[in-house]
């Protein structure tokens, strides 16, 4: 069966809302004997889908992409990582609240996604217990007014257009009160897992045209994984953000079994750049519990990143391959047959701002704390 391309013809009987799927075992596309395989999985770890979303899975292929995605596999139980990867707790400052580099606070407001990435890096948010989400942003709202220094508010989750659009325009008004934050970045994976969230929502884009000026812009940050998510839906789905006044940019994680080609990626920076919505970061993914069937080693990811530049035009080969590790974002800037090069793109301590390093090259290193660092000699 090949995989389905939503015409944009669909879009004149596109039903008004996603059907939401939370039992694996109603997935059509998954036998009984998956279910029973993958119970312990998603005892564990939460599944969510949509109808929308389960339509671009290729069934006849059991190493689809798409599938890969959102289906649970039982590799997710091997002991690897740990649930907060990055140690985002400690740089959360309120219920809801980060705030780890000086100019930008996160409001972690929904707990709630279009369906559940089997890698996220924040599955520890929908487990049972879990309370670093907040649905009232008053605090944050507050923190950030009584500080100065933050000129970007970065809404997330979990994904904040699962949120009613009402509360929607309470969170942008009220930041929208406050002089000092310029930028407003929605981190979502909406536009891939259900297109039809802003499409069919008018209050929605007549609220980005309110609250994204000229001086003062929304972002949406968006989270395409592949190329195949790039729907003709999907793109009408980019260019509504565009006409409404919202800037889009792409970021996603290099996921083993979803995205580890330098083909694939070649091709998803190349379609985003010609959508209006370029890729800024690709991630190395996060050592997080349950996630090790999907995370590829450094070098190689590097080198399927750096493939993956070598086509296109500079609009396609922007973005930088980055950890976001506790201590800050690095970027993995090259490596050669003993060394990898790596340098603070963003610093949680600012005497750590812009520093290089250069480490012991190892093709079996997954993360920054693996790595050995060479001491240079003085010059
Ligand atoms: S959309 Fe983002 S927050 Fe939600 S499951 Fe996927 S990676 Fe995690």
């Amino acid at each position: 069966m090949q995989p389905m391309r939503l015409a944009q013809s669909e879009t004149d009987e596109r039903p008004r809302r996603a059907r939401y799927i939370r039992d694996v075992g109603s997935v059509e596309g998954v036998s009984e004997s998956e279910v029973e395989a993958l119970r312990k999985v998603t005892e564990k770890y939460a599944f969510r889908a949509n109808d929308y979303y389960l339509r671009l899975i290729d069934w006849s292929d059991p190493h689809d992409p798409i599938r890969q995605i959102v289906i649970p596999r039982v590799e997710e139980l091997n002991d690897w990582g740990t649930l907060d990867a990055s140690n985002e707790r400690a740089y959360t400052v309120g219920h809801g609240v980060q705030h780890k580099y000086r100019d930008t606070v996160l409001l972690l407001c929904n707990e709630v996604c279009g369906a559940y990435c089997r890698y996220c890096f924040r599955k520890r948010l929908f487990m049972d217990g879990n309370d670093e989400v907040s649905n009232d942003v008053s605090a944050g709202i507050a923190y950030i007014a009584a500080h100065p220094e933050v000129t970007n508010v970065l809404l997330t989750g979990g994904d904040p257009l699962l949120m009613s659009t009402r509360r929607l325009v309470e969170i942008l008004g009220a930041l929208r009160q406050i002089p000092h934050v310029r930028i407003i970045r929605i981190g979502s994976k909406m536009p891939a897992f259900d297109p039809l969230r802003v499409l069919d929502d008018s209050e929605l884009q007549a609220t980005f045209r309110r609250y994204s000026t000229p001086e003062k812009r929304i972002y949406l940050m968006c989270h395409f994984d592949h190329p195949r998510e790039l729907t003709d839906l999907a793109v009408s789905g980019i260019d509504c953000l565009l006409r409404n006044q919202v800037i889009c940019v792409n970021q996603c994680p290099l996921i083993r079994g979803i995205n580890d080609s330098s083909a694939v990626l070649d091709e998803m920076f190349s379609t985003l750049s010609y959508v209006g919505c370029p890729q800024y970061y690709l991630f190395q993914g996060r050592p997080t519990q349950g996630n090790e069937p999907y995370e590829m080693p450094l070098v190689r990811g590097w080198q399927i990143f750096s493939e993956a530049l070598q086509h296109g035009s500079g609009l396609a080969r922007r973005p930088r391959y980055v950890m976001s590790h506790a201590t800050g974002k690095i970027e993995i800037l090259a490596v050669d047959p003993r060394y990898i090069s790596l340098r603070y793109h963003s610093a949680q301590d600012p005497a750590n701002a812009g520093r290089f390093g250069v480490y012991r090259r190892d093709d079996q290193a997954y993360w920054f704390d693996q790595l050995q660092q060479v001491a240079m000699p003085e010059v």
